[in-house]
C-alpha cells in the first residue's frame, strides 16, 4: 500500500448550479464521499449563465439592446444566491471579489460596443466568466457546510493554444501544473475549480469550447490518477435512446468509452467524444450520474481496453 493520495473529481453542470438549493445538494452529494479522498469539485457556470454573457457580447456588438442591464441582472443573480448561501461573515468580500469580475466583463463589453468589433478571444474572456463567477458561490457553500474550501482557477493550470472557441490542450503543460497544484493542497480541503477555462502560454484566457466542463474534469482526474470520477448530471446516465421520442428509454449501466464515443459522434446528448481521452490512457472508469436521483446508480464508462476480437 502507497500512501500518495487518492483523488476524487466530481463536476457538477449548469443545471446542478442554477440556484442555491441546488448548489447546496451538490455540496450534499460530495459531502457522502469517503473522507480519505481529496476532493476536487469542478464546475460550471450557474444554469443560463454562459449563454446570457454570450447574448450580452451579440447585443453589446449590435447595438441591439441594453447590455448594460443585462449585466446588472446577472450581478444580481449571483448576489443573491450568495446572499442564500455565505456565512454571513464572509459575504462582504465574497461580494466585492464577484464585483472584479463583473468590472472586467463590463469593460470588455464596453469595448466592444465602441469598437464595434468583437474578436474572438475577447468572446473567450467573457464566456468563460460564468465559471469564474459561480465558483465562490460553491466554495462559500462548502464553508457554510463546515468544509475547508478553496477557488481554483483552472486557467492558471489547463495550457491551451491560441485556438479561442475551442481550443487544444497542451497535456505535456497542463499535466505538470495540475500535478504541482494538488501536491499542495490538504487533503482536507476541497478544491472548487472552474470548468470550461484554460489559457495560453502568455496568459490569455481561453475556453475548451461549449460543454467544456466535462473535459476540464476529466483533464484533472487523468493528470492525478483519480479514483473516483463523477459527473453529475440531470439524466440517470447515458440513455437508450431519447427519451422525448422513445418513451422506453432506459439508462446504459457500464458502456465502453469507445461506444461512448460512437453515440457521442451519432448526436446523442454524451460527452464530447474528446472527453474520455485523458482517462483512456491511464484506463480510469468514469461515472455519470443524476443529481436529482442520486441513489440510480447511473452509467459507468469503462476505459480498459476491450478483449481481443470484440471490436466496437
Ligand atoms: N458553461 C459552459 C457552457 O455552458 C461550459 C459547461 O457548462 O460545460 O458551455
Ligand atoms: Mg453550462
Amino acid at each position: 500500500m502507497s500512501d500518495s493520495p487518492r483523488y476524487g473529481v466530481f463536476k457538477f453542470g449548469g443545471s446542478s448550479l442554477r440556484d442555491a438549493d441546488r448548489i447546496r445538494r451538490a455540496v450534499d452529494l460530495v459531502a457522502r464521499e469517503d473522507d480519505g479522498m481529496q476532493k476536487i469539485v469542478v464546475a460550471s457556470a450557474m444554469g443560463g449563465v454562459t449563454d446570457a454573457l454570450l447574448e450580452s457580447a451579440r447585443v453589446a456588438l449590435g447595438r441591439t439592446d441594453d447590455f448594460r442591464g443585462h449585466m446588472a441582472r446577472l450581478r444580481t443573480r449571483h448576489e443573491m444566491t450568495l446572499r442564500e448561501l455565505a456565512l454571513p461573515h464572509e459575504f462582504d468580500a465574497i461580494s466585492a471579489e464577484l464585483g472584479v469580475q463583473f468590472d472586467l466583463v463590463s469593460d470588455l463589453l464596453e469595448g466592444i460596443y465602441l469598437l464595434r468589433e468583437c474578436t474572438p478571444r475577447a468572446l473567450d474572456s467573457i464566456a468563460g466568466a460564468g465559471e469564474r463567477l459561480s465558483i465562490p458561490l460553491v466554495a462559500a457553500a462548502f464553508r457554510a457546510a463546515g468544509y475547508a474550501a478553496s477557488e481554483v482557477d483552472s486557467a492558471l493550470l489547463v495550457r491551451t493554444d491560441d485556438g479561442f472557441g475551442e481550443a487544444a490542450v497542451d497535456f505535456e503543460v497542463t499535466n505538470a501544473q495540475v500535478q504541482a497544484h494538488f501536491a499542495g493542497v490538504s487533503k482536507s480541503e476541497v478544491s472548487v475549480v472552474t470548468g470550461f477555462r484554460a489559457s495560453t502560454d502568455a496568459g490569455v484566457t481561453t475556453t475548451l469550447g461549449r460543454s467544456g466542463s466535462d473535459y476540464t474534469a476529466t483533464i484533472l482526474a487523468g493528470a492525478l490518477g483519480a479514483e473516483r470520477i463523477i459527473i453529475w448530471t440531470d439524466v440517470d446516465g447515458v440513455l437508450t435512446a431519447d427519451p422525448r421520442l422513445v418513451p422506453e428509454a432506459r439508462p446504459m449501466r457500464e458502456l465502453h468509452f469507445a461506444e461512448a464515443a460512437e453515440l457521442a459522434y451519432f448526436g446523442a446528448k454524451v460527452l464530447h467524444p474528446r472527453t474520455m481521452r485523458p482517462l483512456a490512457e491511464r484506463g480510469l472508469p468514469l461515472l455519470i450520474k443524476n443529481t436529482f436521483n442520486p441513489d440510480d446508480p447511473g452509467t459507468r464508462i469503462t476505459t480498459t481496453a476491450l478483449p481481443e476480437g470484440e471490436a466496437v
